[in-house]
């Protein structure tokens, strides 16, 4: 936790007025669209909604030291040494003193409103059981969906909301969050509705995602394929009616989602005018990645499994990868290999994958560390995929960079070198957040001076 005390209430925002982060060491992904030129000091604009990708991920934009202005919900100006505000309105002032600035993190594959625990199931595993094996057993996921469908749409709201709060003193500010653990259309939509309301009520942003294609149904009648057929063409609908905009995801694995199924439901989703995105090659490459690409999805995520000419397809498409490597430390020590997949010139995400079985963990900075010691990724690298790349999947290009016009969502950390986020594990080294230009977690008055008209 942060010295300055992350549990403490939400601090006052500054209305009418503006707030100063002085003299951070400023470090944010350049959005492509910007030319070149420095986006802290450029007019407001718009960058180009689109990744950075291969080897050129990595290249972030360093500004030490550097102010940051925040009027409203934006970020006004930044750069080295601001004067007062031309307008002469109130401004509080937070020292940064050097301390690292980055854009608030974007965590773009959660499965974080569920119910239930499966700490049995974990002690399971410690004893030998396979996650495969706890599955065959009616465990892993069937056993939290049982759980959520004894739960009330406030009660999985109250609980994500909950959840959220621990997240964003680890630094996020936008999370995207699945459904999946309801199957049935009922369920589906009172956990989109869940997730739609703990979202309203939290500092943050919230995005959902339909994950339609999670398990097979075991207790419906005529097997695999009548679920595949009933998901199609009874729940699909009813999420699309009421959820127009939300990506539809698939887990597409033995024993969960076939390829054909996947591939059926994503025509349907797409035709419905929703983006798609793919749970492919935890396991096996089954070759989803590949209909995935073909079919224009947002992102294939997982790949540990993933053969080299696999990466090598998804590293020359629009389709970003997206790396879950909490899962790997978590379950059974299998990492996607993320250098293959940005040497072949891919865009890459990397995310907490944050629920109660194969990835227990709210913190981008535990993913950051693994992403650069197990997927291969430099901290830059794995900087604008907790950043910029996740902002670009979640179709939300006013995030994930420091510069005017940007949404002000923020992070000041403790260190003064970003390396450190990587290098140390087990700290929260979070000390101040803003999001949606209001100071959310952290003190505001401790290093805080005020400047008056
Ligand atoms: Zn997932």
């Amino acid at each position: 936790m942060s010295e300055l005390g992350a549990g403490m209430p939400p601090g006052p925002s500054s209305p009418g007025g503006a707030l100063l982060i002085r003299e951070a060491r400023v470090v944010t992904p350049v959005p492509p669209g910007f030319g070149g030129r420095d986006p802290g000091l450029a007019a407001p604009a718009s960058p180009m909604a689109g990744y950075l990708r291969g080897n050129r991920q990595g290249e972030l934009r360093v500004m030490d030291p550097a102010d940051v202005r925040i009027r409203g919900r934006r970020i006004e100006a930044v750069g080295p040494r601001l004067g007062p505000p031309s307008d002469g309105i109130d401004e509080r002032v937070l020292e940064a003193g050097g301390r690292v600035l980055l854009p608030g993190f974007v965590d773009a594959h959660t499965h974080a409103c569920w119910a239930g625990e499966r700490m049995g199931e974990w002690e399971a595993r410690l004893a030998g059981a396979t996650y495969q094996e706890i599955l065959a057993a009616g465990g892993g996921i069937l056993s939290t969906v049982e759980a959520v469908r004894a739960s009330s749409e406030e009660a999985l709201a109250d609980a994500l909301l909950s959840r959220l709060g621990r997240a964003l003193v680890h630094g996020t500010t936008t999370m995207e969050v699945k459904s999946g653990y309801g199957l049935t259309g009922d369920a589906e939509l009172r956990m989109l509705r869940a997730i739609g309301r703990a979202g309203d009520a939290w500092a943050g942003e919230v995005v959902p995602t339909g994950l339609l294609g999670h398990a097979i149904d075991p207790a419906w009648p005529g097997g695999p394929d009548a679920w595949v057929d009933h998901v199609i063409s009874e729940v699909l609908p009813r999420v699309t009616a009421e959820f127009p905009r939300a990506a539809i995801d698939a887990y597409c694995e033995e024993g969960a989602w076939s390829v054909g199924a996947c591939v059926r439901l994503f025509s349907a989703a797409r035709a419905a005018g929703h983006p798609v995105r793919v749970h492919a090659d935890q396991f096996r490459d089954l070759g989803m990645v590949e209909e995935a690409i073909r079919m224009g999805a947002r992102s294939a995520d997982h790949l540990e499994a993933s053969g080299a000419e696999t990466l090598r397809a998804l590293g020359d498409s629009d389709t970003a990868g997206v790396l879950l490597p909490v899962s790997g430390f978590h379950l059974d020590g299998r990492y996607a290999d993320g250098r293959a997949l940005l040497d072949a010139g891919g865009a890459v995400v990397v995310a907490t994958n944050w629920n109660p079985g194969s990835a227990p963990s709210p913190s981008i900075p535990l993913a950051l560390a693994l992403a650069t010691r197990e997927n291969g990724l430099t901290v830059g690298e794995a900087i604008a995929a907790v950043t910029w790349n996740a902002a670009v999947l979640l179709g939300l290009p006013d995030r994930g960079w420091v510069g005017a016009g940007a949404r002000a969502d923020l992070v000041l950390f403790g260190h003064r070198d970003e390396r450190e986020l990587a290098h140390t594990v087990g700290e929260n080294a979070v000390d101040v957040v803003v999001a949606g230009g209001r100071v959310v977690v952290g003190n505001p008055v401790a290093g805080e001076s005020r400047r008056m008209r």
